[in-house]
């Protein structure tokens, strides 16, 4: 019998992965599908339409930028995609399979292990290093391979030297840099970034795109609010939300 490793058993399920997802790429699978989507919040008069007939489709590898002003509608989309809020109306397909139909441990599934989420706030627990923090959302695995795991995503986002960091010893832009090795470590099929350099420098934000870059050229799915042209500039797509509805954009250069 050969035993391997725990890495060599990661690369190679991270190798599965990648390959997955090539040929869903090939066959045209797509990570995610809204379908004349709408969200209502309130009633009566005091009834907001926060999303107002939103069809979009997004294809393995894509890099997507939502701009749009405040109170377009941004977070209500965000918070659709990332299974946090259901529509009113519509419907939206992750992985081909339809959300509305999905059980509360099914979505906790996609939300825990599909989808990885950067924020604005980076939200690290201070009281945790980076690699602790890192290893969060693989604590449901009983596997021996997490601290592996945790510092390969730490490696991946040029962080391994800065491991046994506590947040509050750490810059802005490292401790969004953690935050996405956070959200990479459980190999999602989608990264959904929410106005990731919002709260950085303009160093720290180009340092915190261009890593963002480097992950979509590696084959990741990225779908990024932001209502920044200079952010939105990253994407290889760039959609326009206006008053709830969203619009393909001309690509910013
Ligand atoms: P953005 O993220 O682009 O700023 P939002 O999605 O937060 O936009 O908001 C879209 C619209 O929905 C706004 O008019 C906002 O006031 C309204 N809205 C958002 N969340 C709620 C809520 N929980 N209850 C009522 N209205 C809301």
């Amino acid at each position: 019998m050969v035993v391997a490793s725990a890495a060599r058993v990661a690369a190679v399920a991270d190798a599965a992965a990648g390959a997955d997802r090539a040929v869903d790429a090939m066959l045209g699978r797509e990570v995610l599908r809204l379908q004349s989507v709408s969200k209502v919040y309130g009633s009566g008069d005091a009834a907001v339409l926060a999303l107002d007939d939103v069809s979009l489709s997004v294809q393995p590898g894509e890099f997507v930028a939502v701009m749009g002003p405040s109170g377009s509608g941004k977070s209500t989309l965000m918070n659709i995609l990332g299974c946090l809020d259901t529509p009113t109306s519509g419907t939206y397909h992750f992985g081909g399979d339809d959300v509305s139909t999905m059980s509360e441990r099914e979505l906790a599934h996609v939300r825990n292990r599909r989808i990885g989420f950067v924020f604005q706030q980076f939200h690290l627990l201070q009281s945790m290093t980076a690699w602790r923090n890192v290893e969060l959302p693989l604590l449901y695995r009983t596997t021996h391979d997490r601290r592996e795991q945790a510092m390969r995503a730490l490696e991946q986002v040029g962080l391994s030297n800065r491991v046994d960091h506590h947040p509050n010893q750490l810059s802005g832009g490292q401790q969004q840099r953690v935050a996405v090795a956070r959200a990479l470590v459980t190999n999602p099929d989608l990264l959904l970034a929410d106005e990731p350099t919002g709260n950085l420098d303009s160093a720290s934000s180009r340092d915190v795109l261009a890593l963002l870059k480097e992950i979509n050229a590696a084959g990741r799915t990225i779908v990024m609010i932001t209502h920044e042209h200079d952010v939105a500039a990253v994407a290889r797509r760039v959609l326009e939300m206006s008053d709830g509805r969203l619009r393909e954009g001309e690509l910013v250069t």
